[in-house]
């Protein structure tokens, strides 16, 4: 017998709530509300076998706790994990949300096992996040999976290849969404909505308006289906916006990568170990500045700065084995004369850039796994640590382009996940979760895990939320 799930939603219906999406932000509402007795459907741009956006190419998250478990070594306690977000935002957030995201975030593991998630033990390796990030056992794909069997287990209605183009709003109050089921045109009514469709990273349309031509350079790391349609409604619809459209993530990624999708295994982890240049064959940042973790989110937008938004970093036989390995394989070359001629650089400015900053190195002792102050004197940009001399062949590159992950650009919300319209109203019935409001924290920069963070936290609360204002008006009614 088909489950309720696979049959065809009743359109004629009034749901409870519609949920727009299907990442993690998307089932974690639905579940949410679900479980909390609402009848919900849930519409998916994606094909059933490319559910789940970007959140289907994650492999952990960051959350607080008091002490160590299964899967994560020791504590992470409030005040820590507020601090890691003031300094890579700089500032650049909403305090009292932010706060109350890594409050909700208490723990939040133990729900994720209680719906599908199995997490992995703690590993130990580059990226140094055993205490304060649990992995997924399978990464993002298996938790979707996991989460999507659980949504229909619990009687979440699903439809896929379902594009929501447009919402029917009167002053701010939600009453149906239009949308595109496999080129016909449907209409979903609900009395509420969760838009959790995602970023607009996939729009390089919309991209240009920020960035201008380069964007044309850019890779999309993830899902080509968050295109930023409900965001640009609701802002045509008067909602109140945070962020700014040039901030987002980021990230380094090996520019034979594939347009869009390429995921996880497209980034580059090398920098640290190398030098980074730039089409001129030029240096242009501190590749050693801090452990990698807390700068590899720095890297995309630096890479979109250069000419031609390339780069190419360069290592030698003595760094290739300390970095996660990349899907391509790196360029090798015998010299750094052959090497540029390889990239199609300039071989003499090469040439003079790596004996430039061989020169500047110093003797010290490299360790992989400290900050060791191995650095480099009277060269600018400085290399604050890991820095060796490239003097021992085979040398290898990769080449880089800025990998765009999400974009900060957002609706605004409160507390409740609503969405906050123009004059500083909230609109009653609609709710925002995920990428489509992460701007309210992220105001800029990045750390590890935290996406799903905000996506899990904001999920669940715009999944209670929704159902307490749909309760509290039938109450009414
Ligand atoms: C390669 C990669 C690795 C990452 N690794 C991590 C990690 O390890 N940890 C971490 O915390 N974060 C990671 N992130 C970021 C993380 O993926 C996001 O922060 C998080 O998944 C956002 O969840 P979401 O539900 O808001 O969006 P998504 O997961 O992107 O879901 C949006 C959904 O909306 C659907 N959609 C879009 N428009 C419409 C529409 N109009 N109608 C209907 N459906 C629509 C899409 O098809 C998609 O299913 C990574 C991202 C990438 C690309």
């Amino acid at each position: 017998m088909k489950s309720e799930a696979c049959m065809a939603p009743d359109l004629s219906r009034v749901y409870d709530v519609l949920v727009v999406g299907g990442g993690n932000a998307a089932l974690c509402a639905a579940m949410t509300a679900r479980e909390a007795g609402a009848s919900v459907l849930l519409i998916e741009s994606a094909p059933r076998e490319f559910r789940g956006g970007n959140s289907r190419h994650t492999r952990n998250l960051r959350y607080f706790h008091d002490s160590g478990n299964r899967h994560l070594t020791g504590p992470y306690l409030e005040d820590e994990f507020w601090n890691d977000l003031l300094l890579v935002t700089k500032g650049q957030t909403n305090e009292e949300l932010a706060r109350y995201a890594i409050r909700e975030s208490k723990n939040i593991g133990l729900w994720m096992e209680q719906h599908g998630c199995r997490f992995q033990p703690a590993m130990r390796g580059t990226l140094h996040l055993a205490r304060t990030n649990a992995f997924f056992l399978g990464g993002g794909k298996a938790l979707m999976n996991a989460y999507y069997a659980c949504a229909e287990r619990l009687g979440v209605e699903i439809l896929y290849e379902a594009t929501a183009e447009d919402l029917d709003l009167r002053e701010g109050f939600f009453t149906s969404a239009a949308f595109d089921h496999r080129g016909a045109r449907r209409t979903a009514r609900a009395r509420a909505v969760v838009l959790a469709s995602g970023g607009y990273q996939a729009n390089l349309e919309w991209l240009k308006q920020s960035w201008g031509p380069p964007a044309e350079n850019f890779i999309i790391r993830g899902t080509p289906y968050d295109k930023g349609r409900m965001l640009r409604v609701m802002l045509d619809q008067g909602a109140q916006t945070v962020g700014d459209p040039r901030q987002g993530h980021a990230v380094a990624i090996d520019a034979r990568a594939p347009k869009f999708d390429g995921g996880i295994v497209t980034r580059l982890d090398c920098v640290p170990f190398g030098i980074v240049v730039n089409r001129d064959a030029r240096r242009f940042y501190d590749e050693g500045e801090e452990f990698w973790p807390k700068r590899y989110a720095i890297w995309g937008r630096l890479v979109a700065q250069q000419p031609d938004q390339v780069a190419y970093c360069l290592i030698d036989s003595k760094s290739i084995d300390l970095f996660m390995p990349s899907v391509f394989s790196p360029i090798e070359a015998g010299s750094i004369r052959d090497m540029a001629a390889r990239l199609k650089l300039d071989p003499a400015a090469l040439d003079d850039t790596v004996q430039a900053f061989n020169a500047a190195t110093r003797p010290g002792s490299f360790d992989p796994a400290a900050l060791d102050g191995c650095a480099t004197e009277g060269i600018e940009p400085a290399k604050s640590h890991w820095a060796r001399p490239l003097d021992t062949p085979p040398f290898y590159a990769y080449p880089l382009r800025p990998g765009i992950t999400f974009t900060y650009l957002s609706l605004t919300v409160n507390r409740r996940a609503q969405v906050i319209m123009q004059g500083g109203a909230p609109a009653e019935n609609i709710f925002a979760a995920g990428e489509i409001m992460s701007g309210n924290i992220l105001g800029q920069g990045y750390m590890a895990g935290f996406g799903m963070t905000i996506g899990t936290v904001f999920g669940r609360i715009a999944g209670k939320e929704s159902v307490r204002y749909v309760v509290e008006r039938l109450k009414r009614s």
